[in-house]
């Protein structure tokens, strides 16, 4: 499954509980469009080509001091296609190397981007001794965004329109995953390991944030507490309670991810309304202890978002859900 960033991750939970500043709020926009993108091209690539594409997405690379980010790399019959996803709308022209919008000349050199992501894998492989020959892919997966190439390129520009024929192309030359191995192996080993996002949150912020469980559906916080469920009284959503005390103590794990999570913390995170019994029995049930200092404990906390965190254990939270109905299916 493709992960949101870890600054996304941030930024998403953060405006969920706070007003976040005009320039976190455009990096949170940038961030969203540019994920929902790689989705939007992840689908697409699962229902034409089932997965039988010898493919890796989001990979962070080691490039020697800084690191470089890849959307998703395809491995097939000999050729390893670097993709940029870009989820831009509006018209673009390249033309003597370089893109244009409304006339003027875009900041970012978004070819450049693609070609240090290239260099990256084309050293890799050379130092891992794979021989492929390595083409660079820009998908634009936006059918808003309008280009016009003028000069020449020697990477592959895609448009909407042109992403489908070249994915079922890839798929009349693949040979069902027999591409995978070594040149996975050797890009895995230059994979930057648990890249951990550095942003903490400033005091200042931190006393304003929004307490309390939020409903997961309508994003609200006016909910009741049952014995196993939480309800909505604005959109009248029903949640297992379980779920949503895991999923608001991940939040908490998310912003402030440079801490270890702990039952005071955890109380400000949830607030006055707090089930404290119940947390502390959630905390017991679902989270490693790190370690006990004095009467407090500290759980281990892995900053990331409930669907990352337990993604292992989906099929027991899908269970509360299921029981959730049963409790609730109507009598006849
Ligand atoms: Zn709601």
């Amino acid at each position: 499954m493709r992960r949101m960033t870890q600054e996304l991750q941030f930024l998403k939970t953060l405006s969920e509980r706070i007003a976040l500043p005009k320039n976190d709020q455009n990096e949170l926009r940038r961030l969203e469009n540019g994920f929902a993108g790689e989705q939007a091209l992840d689908r697409l690539q699962a229902v034409l080509t089932q997965e039988i594409l010898p493919c890796m997405d989001d990979l962070l690379l080691k490039a020697n001091s800084s690191c470089v980010q890849i959307d998703k790399l395809l491995v097939v019959d000999g050729v390893t296609y670097v993709v940029d996803v870009k989820n831009y709308r509006g018209s673009y022209l390249f033309s003597e190397d370089e893109w244009i919008r409304n006339g003027l000349p875009l900041q970012e050199n978004i070819l450049e981007q693609l070609h240090n992501a290239m260099r990256a894998v084309k050293r890799i492989f050379i130092q891992e001794h794979v021989s492929l020959e390595v083409k660079g892919v820009l998908a634009f997966i936006n059918p808003a965004a309008n280009i016009e190439i003028k000069s020449e390129v020697s990477d592959l520009i895609l448009t909407t329109r042109d992403i489908s024929g070249w994915l079922l192309d890839l798929l009349g030359k693949a040979q069902a995953k027999s591409d995978t191995g070594h040149w996975q192996r050797a890009l895995e080993k230059k994979l930057f390991p648990n890249f951990k996002y550095k942003r903490t949150l400033p005091s200042e912020f931190s006393n304003r944030l929004r307490s309390g469980i939020a409903c997961r559906n309508c994003g609200k916080y006016h909910l009741i507490e049952s014995r196993y469920s939480m309800d909505c009284l604005d959109c009248g959503h029903r949640e297992p309670k379980e779920t949503a005390y895991v999923r608001t103590i991940c939040q908490c794990g998310v912003i402030f991810n440079d801490c270890d999570l702990s039952l005071a913390m955890l109380c400000r995170f949830f607030g006055e309304t707090v089930n404290k019994r119940y947390l502390q029995e959630v905390l017991a049930k679902h989270f490693e202890v790190k370690f006990h200092k004095g009467r407090s404990t500290c759980y281990l906390n892995k900053g990331v978002l409930f669907v990352y965190w337990f993604e292992e254990k989906l099929d027991y939270f899908n269970g509360l859900e299921k029981r959730l109905n049963w409790n609730h299916a109507p009598l006849n």
